[in-house]
């Protein structure tokens, strides 16, 4: 999840994320990508999201959860990632990179550990999914510098982004040179010179000889989940509805109101007598969900789950004899609990508030936790990886040796104040007491069957 800032006070807390995917929805083919606009002589004007979103479900019915997120967080023209840079103290929320270069240099000394780990292959490829503002990939590209034989086998650099707002601040930030367009996604130089292309989805990313290293930090608490509920009637999904709030006019009699026009809908959540396709399949997929007693609630989100199933096909291609051929590593950095099934995790965060998700749909962050155990379980039924964790960020980084680091950095500051904001950062990252990021982030790798274990899940570094 994000961190938010409660500007009315002086708490400092944990926010959330975002959402989206906009593939295999009958409701975003047949309504979304179309450019709704209605004609009056001869001005145009375009449709919010809100009345896009009613006029679909005044058709539809009440769509998914999943759907509602998915166009709220990715519609190509109002999505809230889509024309944005929501990061930061002047936008909504913060994440760990942002707070401090220690963490991306941390993710890359473990991204190095990992190609120790998996023999040293020649030739790497460093995928980041979500990557922000870049932050995190800058700081670890500075830090490989000191790592010139590692350095040197990076081949390519992938970002998996689905804003073009926040791809244009990723280059700006990365390279010198500019962008150019490609078949499948936009290329460039990166400021060391190494080869750096943008895809919006991983499936894209090539698959060659190169060994993948894949990060994704607060990615997966950014895809869209659904809500389902176990009912006397069996399992029904939470959807999305909306009404027309009345209004009485100023000269309207008892009992006379005056609809508003459809341009300010309220959304909320309705849950139905009818079993929808998703109430049927999803809950049953699963034994952790199907012996929920009658009562439960639960989150899921299957669109994770493909991403986690392609993440471990990728870190252990096999050959047709079942040998693995191209072996790398994976790290998930994320928010949610590690063992047990999310539940009423929907959160909305504007300009560093909790909002309701229903209000002024695309405007505010959207994000759920993160299912670990789900991720892991695609990862080692369908693929049959070795998964780690998760632990919490704050045992991990300080594996990884974040004190250390951080008494290097605050002793090159000249100031007091410099110092103060080392210190800060690093309490900041690791701190576990309440709700801190140190505890509520976890971390979980994905590693190629029978390699070694992970330095921040128990192993050492590989000689
Ligand atoms: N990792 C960064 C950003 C986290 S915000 C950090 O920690 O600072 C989530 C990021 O994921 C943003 O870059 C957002 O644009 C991207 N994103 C969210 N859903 C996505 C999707 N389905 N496909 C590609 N990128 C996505």
């Amino acid at each position: 999840m994000r961190q938010y800032i409660c500007r009315n006070s002086a708490f400092r807390g944990f926010g959330q994320s975002r959402a989206w995917h906009i593939r295999n929805s009958t409701f975003a083919r047949s309504y979304l990508f179309k450019r709704y606009a209605s004609t009056s002589g001869s001005s145009v004007t375009k449709k919010s999201l809100s009345e896009i979103l009613a006029g679909v479900i005044k058709t539809t019915g009440p769509i998914s959860l999943a759907a509602y997120m998915r166009q709220c967080l990715t519609n190509p023209e109002s999505g809230y990632y889509i024309n944005k840079d929501p990061f930061g103290a002047g936008g909504d929320f913060i994440t760990s990179p942002e707070i401090s270069q220690m963490f991306g240099e941390l993710v890359g000394i473990w991204i190095l550990t990992q190609w120790m780990a998996v023999s040293k292959p020649d030739e790497s490829r460093l995928i980041e999914l979500g990557p922000g503002r870049g932050t995190l990939m800058a700081d670890m590209l500075k830090a490989f510098q000191s790592f010139v034989y590692f350095n040197k086998t990076i081949k390519e650099i992938c970002m998996v982004e689905a804003s073009p707002t926040l791809r244009n601040m990723q280059h700006k930030l990365l390279c010198d040179e500019p962008i150019e367009v490609t078949e499948n996604g936009y290329t460039s130089k990166t400021k060391y010179g190494q080869p750096i292309s943008w895809y919006t989805d991983l499936k894209h990313v090539p698959k060659d000889n190169c060994a993948p290293f894949i990060v994704a930090h607060e990615f997966f608490d950014a895809l869209p989940i659904h809500q389902f509920e176990h009912t006397q009637h069996g399992w029904r999904e939470l959807l999305v509805d909306y009404s027309i709030p009345k209004v009485e006019t100023p000269l309207s009699l008892p009992n006379q109101t005056t609809s508003l026009s459809p341009e300010n809908p309220k959304f909320h959540l309705t849950i139905p007598a009818y079993a929808t396709a998703s109430s049927r399949v999803v809950p049953s997929s699963s034994e952790r969900y199907s012996k929920l007693p009658i009562h439960s609630k639960i989150e899921v989100s299957p669109e994770s789950w493909d991403v986690a199933l392609e993440i471990a096909k990728r870190i252990q291609e096999k050959d047709e004899l079942g040998r693995i051929i191209n072996a790398g590593s994976a790290i998930i950095i994320d928010y949610g609990p590690a063992d047990t099934i999310p539940v009423d995790t929907l959160r909305a965060i504007k300009s560093h508030h909790i909002v309701s998700p229903f209000e002024e749909p695309g405007s505010a962050d959207l994000s759920a936790d993160v299912d670990f155990v789900a991720l892991k379980d695609v990862a080692l039924d369908q693929v049959g990886i070795d998964v780690h964790g998760p632990v919490e960020q704050g045992d991990w980084l300080h594996t990884l040796g974040i004190g250390a680091r951080a008494t290097v950095l605050a002793n090159r500051q000249s100031s007091q104040e410099g110092k103060d904001r080392v210190a800060k950062a690093y309490s900041r990252l690791v701190e576990r007491s309440g709700g801190a990021m140190g505890k509520i982030y976890k971390v979980m790798a994905f590693t190629p069957k029978g390699s070694p274990v992970p330095v921040g899940f128990g192993g050492e570094v590989a000689e």
